[in-house]
């Protein structure tokens, strides 16, 4: 019977290795020099040369976009490997840079290597994977993003050319990605970063508002099929929401770490804070948060392994919505734990407070997914005959009852032993 929880121990040496490195070689580097590796910025020369060398170390590994499956380019790990390795790299903002799976470009190279030409993934697809270029992934609208029927982006077809129309905003990387994958409410389009049209509107930091005003691109670069947007999205979020849920477990399990190291070091009116009940409530119910979510997350990561993928999408929601949950519910017990210095960027733990609003809106807002949760469960039902539910007791104790009658009715003790507890039955009703 398979039923094992164990990492196999080939994998468990990979996973050492990549703690070591991202301890001993990133975190230095980032701390030192707290830039932003990911984001596709130009570095001073020396730095970009240190690391191409980490990367460079990545790929001797075959560590290198892990996530991307084999037929498409990957190594073709699969997604359980992978959430192994994102408990890891989750630590360190730069960390999936230097293994060449940063968001968004990770969920932009699933949609191209499952739905693109063979020119686009030639041309968009490779660049992204060697990260000569970076991209943006275009779909939420100023007017609603939790509802994407009510997009209003729409692409009209003239000639050899799509001509785009319409607002985009909350485009991370919007105005320094080489490609934009716009969403139109009829199909999925691939702009190239200075085509005649872009306006770029006062964003929030790196989240660009762009109008798109009659910007035109070739025929070819329609993603996917015309009029298919929802179902690409659909494929290219999936995948995301895992991936965020991986590395929620990362910044969870740090503050669980800190909380512990901080219980047994700090002491308050004679006593180690420890020793205080609401201290160890703390700690046991973040451990019990974190492992769930662990646990949520791994098993999921399995089945996407392991099944064709859609039925999977109510627990890539759960991974989605408890991530959220379990990194507010621990990062603040954490924050709190670390007195007046949690609350300060003194610690990491302020940053990570400070994105976990976010985690409950990326991807779309919580709600919308438990409505996708509660639905697909709900599929599964049939609703119960008559007055009671299924589980009504007098119900199932009768026929229950029925079934050994026969017996019942051949032995003298069993029949009087049966008639003592319907008495006793009666008189409790
Ligand atoms: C850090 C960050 C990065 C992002 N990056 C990108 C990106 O790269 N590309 C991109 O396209 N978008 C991006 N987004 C946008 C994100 O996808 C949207 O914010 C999200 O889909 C919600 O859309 P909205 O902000 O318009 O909220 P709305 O749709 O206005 O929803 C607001 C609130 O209304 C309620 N609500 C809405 N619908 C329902 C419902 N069906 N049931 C119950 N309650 C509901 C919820 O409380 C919800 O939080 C990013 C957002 C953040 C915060």
């Amino acid at each position: 019977m398979a039923w094992d929880f164990s990492t196999d121990p080939q994998w468990q040496e990979r996973l050492d290795w990549i703690e070591h490195f991202c301890r001993e070689q990133i975190e230095p580097l980032t701390l030192a020099f707290p830039v932003d590796f990911w984001s596709g910025a130009r570095l001073p020369k020396k730095l970009e040369e240190i690391v191409d060398g980490l990367k460079q170390q990545v790929k001797e590994r075959g560590l290198w976009g892990i996530f991307l499956d084999k037929e498409i380019g990957g190594p073709g790990f699969g997604q359980l490997k992978l959430a192994l390795v994102n408990e890891i790299l989750g630590r360190n903002m730069a960390a999936p840079s230097i293994f060449g799976c940063q968001a968004p470009d990770t969920g932009n190279m699933d949609i191209l290597a499952r739905y693109g030409t063979p020119e686009q993934k030639a041309k968009y697809l490779e660049p992204l994977f060697n990260q000569e270029i970076h991209s943006c992934f275009s779909m939420t609208e100023p007017q609603g993003g939790a509802d994407t029927h009510g997009f209003r982006t729409h692409a009209v077809r003239d000639g050899d050319e799509w001509v785009i129309n319409g607002e985009k905003w909350f485009s991370s990387f919007g105005k320094t990605a080489d490609i934009i994958i716009v969403m139109c409410n009829n199909g999925m389009f691939i702009v190239e970063q200075g085509t005649p049209g872009l306006e770029f509107l006062l964003g929030s930091g790196i989240h660009a508002h762009i109008r798109y005003n009659d910007v035109r691109v070739p025929a070819g670069n329609l993603l996917g099929p015309e009029g298919g947007a929802q179902q690409v999205a659909q494929f290219r979020l999936g995948g995301g929401r895992i991936h965020h849920a991986m590395r929620t477990v990362a910044q969870v399990k740090m503050a669980l770490d800190m909380m512990c190291e901080r219980a047994i070091s700090r002491e308050s009116r004679g006593h180690l804070i420890f020793d205080y009940q609401s201290v160890q409530n703390d700690i046991a119910d973040s451990y019990m948060q974190v492992e769930m979510l662990r646990l949520l997350v791994l098993q999921t990561a399995w089945k996407i392994d392991n099944s064709s993928g859609r039925e999977v999408r109510t627990d890539i929601a759960a991974c989605k919505v408890t991530a959220a949950r379990v990194l507010r519910d621990v990062i603040y017990r954490a924050h709190h734990m670390h007195g007046a210095l949690g609350t300060t960027d003194l610690l990491p733990l302020k940053d990570i407070w400070s994105s976990s609003p976010s985690m409950s809106m990326v991807d779309g807002p919580d709600e919308v997914h438990k409505v996708t949760i509660a639905r697909n469960l709900v599929k599964n039902y049939q609703p119960h005959e008559g007055l009671f539910p299924r589980e009504y007791l007098p119900a199932k104790r009768a026929l229950a009852r029925q079934k050994f009658q026969a017996l019942i009715d051949s032995d003298e003790e069993l029949r009087e032993y049966t008639e003592r507890v319907d008495r006793h039955a009666a008189r409790r009703a």
